[in-house]
């Protein structure tokens, strides 16, 4: 097939060429556990579904392609993808990771990762400053979330990859909440990018699923191990739903995230509500840095009611967004992160962090931004 320059394109022609035997342009669910082998001195593509199977092998051909690595590897969730990158580091080995780092990743580096010898340290990554100062002897990896969860703080993930890349540092990108089609952080110097594809690529709040590309051959072979090792994969089915939802990724994205700039302005002028955090209000401190990195601002934003029972009070009298974790999806989600995706965080550092309780976070989907608007701002007024 002849290269593919325009991402659009490539969303809808990656990884489907896969099927010789039927001509199906929709990549065929391959549900199955073994291989027939033909001759058993040699090794042939296929042999036992947790090694490989052409369905999630598709599947892992699009995230390489669509985030410009060399591999890809599909996981059973996020955290599953996240985990297994991790385990790629080992005794006496130390990690880095934001302040503000996805509650999940925050629970697998502090309560897991201990017991395998890995230490840590979170770090405000905002800064190079104080990366600079939590950087050890043994620091092995640095995690970035950018933009992060929830307040959408951005890092200067060019920069921070090349100070990493001088020191032998290996570089994973969470990407959940840009997607490829707004970040590539391989393009500039990432060693591993990770999703939770369960979110926008996927996008129909219908599957859980992760996925890890990377553009170094050494380290898709030791992912591959791991991988392998761990048996963590993505079954064929989920695979499946996961190319589906990236086939419209553009057209998901385009949409939310204009109508989260639409309802970020209007929330930005609410009396009742105290602060917005959007990247693509030119008042947020991120605005300048994520539009030179990324080629958009994405479709989650967070914002502070006047006080925490009025946030508790939307919570509870919402109609039009469902009141629920997750993000990405086709409908508009609305979350409380203090209960929710931050709950594995102990209080005093969300206090820190500047999560509080009067704190909600949004992911716009695709009805009217009027409509969800609306609906999250008469919830204010309601008894
Ligand atoms: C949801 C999420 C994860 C975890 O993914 P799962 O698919 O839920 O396991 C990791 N990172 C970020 C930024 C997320 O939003």
């Amino acid at each position: 097939m002849k290269e593919l320059k325009d991402f659009s394109t490539k969303l809808l022609h990656i990884g489907v060429e896969n099927d010789k035997h039927t001509g199906a342009v929709s990549v065929p669910i391959y549900q199955v556990s073994t291989f027939h082998q033909e001759d058993i001195s040699k090794a042939q593509d296929y042999e036992y579904s947790r090694s490989g199977n052409p369905t999630r092998k598709a599947l892992e051909t699009i995230i390489a392609e669509l985030e410009g690595g060399v591999a890809g590897f599909a996981f059973s969730s996020g955290m599953a993808a996240m985990s297994t990158v991790l385990l790629l580091f080992g005794v006496g080995d130390h990690i880095l990771a934001p302040k503000d780092v996805y509650g999940g990743t925050y629970r697998m580096l502090s309560k897991v990762c201990g017991k395998w010898g890995i230490n840590h340290d979170f770090v405000d990554t905002t800064s190079l400053e104080a990366i600079e100062k939590a950087v050890l002897r043994n620091t092995k990896a640095i995690v970035l979330e950018s933009p992060s969860n929830p307040l959408l703080k951005v890092s200067n993930l060019p920069a921070i990859c090349a100070w990493a890349k001088e020191r032998g540092i290996i570089t994973i990108v969470d990407n959940t909440f840009m997607t490829p089609y707004l970040q590539r952080p391989l393009e500039f110097g990432a060693d591993i990018v990770v999703h939770s594809a369960t979110k926008f690529l996927a996008g129909h709040s219908d599957v859980v699923a992760g996925l890890v590309a990377t553009g170094s051959k050494h380290l898709a072979n030791e992912i591959y191990y791991l991988q392998n090792a761990l048996g963590s994969i993505l079954g064929p089915q989920d695979c499946w739903l996961t190319m589906r939802g990236i086939k419209t990724l553009k057209v998901r994205m385009d949409q939310s995230q204009k109508s989260a700039q639409l309802i970020a302005e209007r929330f930005a002028a609410h009396p009742k509500i105290k602060a917005i955090h959007y990247p693509g209000l030119t008042s947020h401190p991120g605005h300048e840095l994520l539009k030179q990195q990324a080629e958009g601002f994405g479709a989650v934003l967070s914002f502070e009611a006047e006080t925490a029972q009025l946030a508790r009070k939307i919570m509870s009298k919402v109609k039009l967004s469902a009141v629920a974790v997750s993000l990405g999806g086709v409908e508009s989600i609305l979350s409380y992160p203090v209960t929710m995706s931050h709950a594995a965080i102990p209080a005093k550092v969300r206090a820190e962090l500047g999560i509080s309780d009067a704190l909600l976070r949004l992911s716009v989907g695709l009805e009217s931004p009027d409509d969800i608007a609306e609906d999250i701002l008469s919830a204010m007024e309601e008894d």
